[in-house]
């Protein structure tokens, strides 16, 4: 497998100028001590800033967040130009009733997905091996998928992403090299421990909510509205919401999403290949680390 750049290490302006907040914000009240309201007041603003940097999953505020696939790295001209791709991620499985149907069909269109899990590789591993067998990839889902994932401190935001990469080495041997948050939900502290896991946060372009919504019309249309070149779809193989009949909904959608990505020309690629693909450059701009 092709060697993948390092992580950019730097925080995000708003981490940056919000450690100098406090720092001020201390000195202000040690210099002036009568000011301590204004002083409150703007910590207080800014911890809400934070807040809703992480309440908002495609936010960048809190760090280098892909919303998008990166642009293609420049080319020799007589280089045949990249097809246009998307990347589909599906998250929470690996489902037993689920997942191995999902693999049929993206084997059916020759498409590749990126699989986000979590303490479920454990349960299912011959899945989870299935899915790398089959040459998709999988990324780190944190590894409880707690609601309160958001909540944690550092330590248990580190935590929980160190035991789904161990759980997900052990039962497949891949390094996972893309993280996604539960709900898309984070903070502060989660940028640094990515960071030293050589993780990079994935969110998406567009998401059809297929773990409530259970019209596949609508999912699908929710997920092909302005459809194009470097978007990234979510769907779910775990927590999948039914449709009407019974059916998981993605058993139902992805065939469609499929052949309209077909009828657009957009080829369905793993986030590695469109890392592996893309600007190098770009994504070490602000890096501290080598490629590895
Ligand atoms: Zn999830």
């Amino acid at each position: 497998m092709d060697p993948l750049p390092s992580r950019p290490g730097r925080p995000a302006p708003l981490i940056r100028a919000s450690r100098a907040l406090h720092v001020g914000a201390i000195g202000v009240v040690l210099v002036r001590p009568h000011w301590w309201p204004w002083a409150l007041s703007a910590v207080a603003a800014d911890h809400l800033l934070l807040a809703a940097g992480g309440l908002w999953p495609r936010s960048h505020l809190l760090g280098p967040n892909w919303t998008h696939l990166p642009p293609l790295a420049a080319g020799s001209p007589a280089e045949a130009p990249a097809p246009a791709a998307v990347a589909i991620t599906i998250d929470d499985g690996p489902d037993p009733e689920v997942t191995s149907r999902v693999l049929d069909l993206l084997d059916e269109h020759d498409a590749r997905a990126t699989f986000c899990i979590g303490e479920r590789v454990e349960r299912h591993p011959a899945l989870a091996r299935a899915i790398v067998a089959r040459q998709h990839e999988i990324g780190n889902h944190t590894y409880r998928h707690l609601m309160r994932f958001s909540l944690l401190g550092p330590r248990g935001v580190a935590q929980e992403i160190a035991r789904a990469q161990e759980a997900i080495g052990v039962a497949t041997g891949e390094v996972a090299r893309f993280f996604r948050a539960p709900a898309g939900l984070r903070n502060p502290f989660l940028e640094p421990a990515l960071t030293r896991a050589n993780l990079q946060l994935v969110s998406w372009t567009r998401r059809g909510f297929d773990t409530v919504n259970r019209s596949a019309g609508r999912v699908l249309d929710s997920l092909t509205r302005d459809l194009r070149d470097g978007d990234i779809l979510l769907l779910h193989d775990g927590h999948a919401a039914r449709t009407p009949s019974g059916s998981p909904v993605i058993l139902e959608v992805l065939p469609r999403l499929l052949r309209v990505l077909s009828a657009a020309q957009l080829a369905p690629i793993t986030l590695r290949a469109a890392l592996a693909r893309a600007s190098v450059p770009l994504l070490l701009s602000s890096a501290s680390g080598v490629p590895s």
